[in-house]
C-alpha cells in the first residue's frame, strides 16, 4: 500500500495543508491567525486585525483574557479530567454559580452548543412523558423556520436550510416548524402532544434577524397556558452579547430551559450546558444521559471565571452601550447597497441589497483593511466584536468600514 501523500507530507503553507488534509466543510477567508490578544489577532506575517466575529460570539471576553488564562493554568496544575464516575471539586460550585447567573434551579454540563441543544430536547421529551402524560415516543417539539441549533443529525432535522440538511437524512422525527416571530402560528401548532417550543430569541446565523417586539413575551404566555415548555437557545445571544445577560431579558421572559455555550468557555475552552427548572432537569436519572468531558474540572474552573469576568467587568452593560453607538454609526453611513442595519447589543447585521454582489466580497475588502468579519448567508455582514473591545478601537474600525462601504461598487 502506498499513500497518496508521498514525501511532501509536511510541505505547503498552512492554507495548502488545510485544503489538502482537511474536509472542506468551511470556506474561510484567506488569513492565517498565529496569535491574538483582546480584540486583536495577528497573522503569520505579523499583520494586525480587529476581530469582528469573536468566533461567532464564543470570544465575548476577547482573546486570551488574562483572568481566563490564569484560571485555566491554575486548574491545569491541579486536575483536568475525572469523568463523572467521580466528583470533582469544581463542578458543584460551577453549577451553583451558573444557576445563580441564569436564575434557574439545575444545570447539566456538556461541551458544545449542539450537545446543549440535544440535552434540552431530551429533557423536554422526558418531561412530556413523565409529567405531561404524552404517550411514549409521541412527543412533538415546535421550532422556527430559519433556525440554527447546531450540526448534529437532530439539529439539522429541524433546520429549514437546504444546505445544512439536504444530504443528511433520514431525519429525526417529532418536530413541527412555524414561522419565526408568528405567535398565532405557534398557538395553532400546539397539540396535546407538544412538549416544548425551542427558539432563538434572535436568529443570529440566519442573518441577525430580530423577532417582532413582544413575540417572546407572547410565546411565553401561550406556552405557559398550554402546558408547553419554553426552551431558549441562547448559545450565541446569551451571556451579555445582546446587552443583557440573556436576550430574553429584553422582554422580561423566563424560559423553562436554556441552552448555553460559546462564551461560557471564556474563549479558551469548550463549555456548554442545559440550564433549567427542577421540574424538568430533575427528571434525569443516572445513566440516561451523559458526556465523557462534560463537567470536567478544567471546563468548570474556566466556566466559573468566565461568569465572574462577565459580571465584574460589566460586559453586558458594555455591549448595550457600545452596541447602541455601533448601530447608530452604521446607520449613518450613506451607502446605497445597504438595505438594513439591525441588531441588539454587539450582535449586528448589515444586510446588503442583491446588487451588492454578496457579503463575501465586502468581508474580503474589510480583511484587506485589517478587519475580520464573516458573511452570514448571502447578503448579511455580521459585526460581533468581543465585548471587551475599546471604544477607540471600535471607532477606528468603523472609519474603515465606512470607507469600504462607500468605495465598493455594485457588480
Ligand atoms: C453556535 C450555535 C449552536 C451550536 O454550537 P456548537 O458549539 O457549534 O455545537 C447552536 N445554536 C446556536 C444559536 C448557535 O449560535
Amino acid at each position: 500500500m502506498t499513500t497518496t501523500a508521498g514525501t511532501d507530507r509536511q510541505s505547503g503553507t498552512p492554507i495548502e495543508l488545510a485544503e489538502r488534509w482537511g474536509a472542506h466543510n468551511y470556506a474561510p477567508l484567506p488569513v492565517v491567525i498565529e496569535r491574538a490578544e483582546g480584540a486583536y489577532v495577528w497573522d503569520t506575517d505579523g499583520r494586525r486585525y480587529v476581530d469582528f466575529l469573536s468566533c461567532y460570539s464564543a470570544l465575548s471576553h476577547g482573546h486570551r483574557h488574562p483572568r481566563l488564562v490564569a484560571a485555566m493554568k491554575r486548574q491545569l496544575e491541579l486536575v483536568t479530567l475525572t469523568s463523572r464516575a467521580f466528583h470533582n471539586a469544581e463542578m458543584g460550585p460551577f453549577l451553583q454559580e451558573l444557576c445563580a447567573y441564569c436564575d434557574m434551579d439545575m444545570a447539566l454540563p456538556m461541551n458544545t452548543g449542539a450537545e446543549a441543544v440535544e440535552t434540552v430536547l431530551k429533557a423536554a421529551r422526558k418531561w412530556a412523558y413523565e409529567v405531561k402524560g404524552v404517550p411514549r415516543h409521541e412527543a412533538e417539539i415546535i421550532v422556527c423556520a430559519d433556525n440554527f441549533h447546531g450540526r448534529t443529525i437532530t439539529a439539522v432535522s429541524l433546520s429549514t436550510e437546504e444546505l445544512y440538511r439536504d444530504d443528511f437524512g433520514p431525519f429525526t422525527p417529532g418536530f413541527r416548524i412555524v414561522p419565526f416571530g408568528d405567535v398565532a402560528a405557534l398557538e395553532a401548532a400546539i397539540t396535546p402532544r407538544t412538549a416544548a417550543f425551542l427558539v432563538e430569541p434572535l436568529q443570529a446565523e440566519s442573518g441577525v434577524r430580530l423577532a417582532p417586539e413582544g413575540f417572546l413575551r407572547e410565546a411565553r404566555a401561550v406556552t405557559r397556558a398550554a402546558g408547553v415548555l419554553l426552551a431558549l437557545d441562547e448559545i450565541q445571544t446569551g451571556l451579555g452579547r445582546t446587552g443583557r445577560r440573556f436576550c430574553c431579558h429584553h422582554e422580561g421572559v423566563k424560559p423553562d430551559l436554556f441552552a448555553i455555550g460559546k462564551s461560557l468557555g471564556g474563549g479558551v475552552y469548550p463549555v456548554s450546558a442545559a440550564v433549567g427548572t427542577r421540574e424538568v432537569l430533575g427528571l434525569f436519572t443516572p445513566g440516561e444521559h451523559g458526556s465523557t468531558f462534560g463537567g470536567n474540572p478544567l471546563a468548570c474552573a474556566v466556566g466559573r471565571e468566565s461568569l465572574r469576568v462577565l459580571e465584574e467587568e460589566h460586559l453586558a452593560e458594555r455591549a448595550a452601550r457600545l452596541g447602541e453607538w455601533l448601530l447608530g454609526r452604521l446607520r449613518a453611513i450613506d451607502c446605497p447597497e445597504v438595505k438594513e442595519v439591525r441588531g441588539m447589543g454587539l450582535l449586528i447585521g448589515v444586510e446588503l441589497r442583491p446588487q451588492a454582489g454578496g457579503a463575501r466580497r465586502y468581508c474580503e475588502a474589510l480583511m484587506a483593511e485589517g478587519l475580520l468579519c464573516k458573511e452570514t448567508h448571502e447578503n448579511v455582514i455580521r459585526f460581533a466584536p468581543p465585548l471587551v473591545i475599546g471604544q477607540e478601537t471600535l471607532e477606528a474600525a468603523m472609519e474603515r468600514v465606512e470607507s469600504v462601504l462607500r468605495r465598493m461598487k455594485p457588480v
